[in-house]
């Protein structure tokens, strides 16, 4: 954590930034290659972090004339969701009293935007985990499983599915008001099936926009399943939730919005009216203690084929959203701080 103390005293601020890495055998895309291997920054926490120290730089040089105190938060773990826990074990918020918390992370969305929304910006995802007990049917029943939970989608996926190109489409994505991730439930990155002790398992990840959305899909799931051909075999279903849900508070986004929008033009904020359908961010036990805001920021550069699709092999960023991050926040943060 660094503290930025200003000139004056004044309203305290806190940011974020994410620092972890993940693991992946895949060859980087970039010249600079990562020097440890079976890891690589496919998420673009790097990214997240020279933002931060870029931020930390500008506000640095302006020290003098800033009433207030500035918070850099660098947090570990934030894949496997531990970090922000742990920081605030170790007695984070007794180190810093933050009136006000931001984060930001890169997405897909061309470069040179920011995107935000009051409310939650990620589904409701639980991992769910069936049981059967193991026979000759296996297969057929591994089989049905997978048809019954995809049963369940509601959402209407294009003919090419792809997040990283859909959140970014102009009629179906998350800033077009008639956005196809407005209420849905979705299945998530595949099945993970395997044998223990007789028993056939098949994981899967839900998503829903909302508590109500998860409830109901899991009651047809059981219904189904126990009404099925198979129902002898089937032993239950397990529920674990896996992620935490970013939920910004509305006054902050509103004032952020117009602050950015003055500063750098309509077109370089947008407001995202859906509910992105992959992902979580442990920043959400932050915005419990003290309120927030979580931003996507753009890092896309589709005509030179850059995409940053978080996860995914071929993830890379058009670096120019380093500067576009800094400029942005740093004047946000200075807006913040009643900047004289
Ligand atoms: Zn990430």
């Amino acid at each position: 954590v660094g503290i930025l103390r200003g000139a004056k005293n004044g309203r305290k601020i806190a940011w974020r930034a994410d620092m972890d890495a993940l693991a992946s055998d895949s060859p980087d895309v970039v010249a600079f290659q990562s020097t440890n291997p079976g890891v690589r920054h496919i998420c673009g926490h790097d990214v997240q972090v020279a933002i931060a120290l870029g931020i930390a730089d500008v506000l640095v040089s302006l020290k003098n004339q800033i009433n207030g105190t500035i918070y850099f938060v660098f947090q570990p773990s934030e894949e496997n969701v531990r970090g922000a826990k742990a920081m605030i074990d170790d007695g984070l918020f007794e180190m810093i009293d933050p009136e006000e918390f931001y984060a930001l992370h890169v997405t897909p969305y061309p470069e040179g935007i920011v995107v935000s929304k009051a409310g939650y910006m990620f589904a409701d995802y639980d991992e769910i985990e069936l049981t059967f007990e193991s026979g000759k049917d296996s297969l057929k029943i591994v089989e049905f499983a997978k048809q019954v939970i995809e049963g369940l989608e509601t959402i209407e996926k294009p003919e090419i599915f792809d997040d990283a190109m859909n959140f970014g489409d102009p009629e179906v994505g998350l800033v077009s008001p008639n956005t196809i991730y407005r209420d849905y439930v979705s299945v998530h990155s595949g099945y993970y099936i395997r044998e223990r002790g007789g028993k056939t398992l098949i994981s899967a990840n839900i998503g829903t926009t909302d508590k109500n959305l998860l409830n109901e899909a899991k009651n047809k799931l059981e219904e189904k399943l126990n009404s099925s051909e198979f129902n002898k075999n089937f032993e239950g279903i397990e529920y674990f939730d896996v992620t935490y849900h970013p939920n910004n508070d509305p006054k902050l986004v509103k004032t952020a919005s117009r602050s950015i929008q003055e500063h750098f033009g309509s077109d370089t904020y947008y407001e995202q009216y859906g509910i992105a359908s992959g992902g979580g961010d442990d920043f959400a036990l932050f915005q419990e203690k003290v309120p927030g805001v979580y931003f996507f920021l753009g890092a896309s550069d589709f005509d030179k084929e850059v995409i940053a699709e978080t996860h995914s092999a071929n993830f890379a960023v058009d670096e120019n959203c380093i500067r576009t991050g800094v400029n942005i926040f740093s004047i946000l943060l200075l807006d913040r701080l009643k900047f004289n």
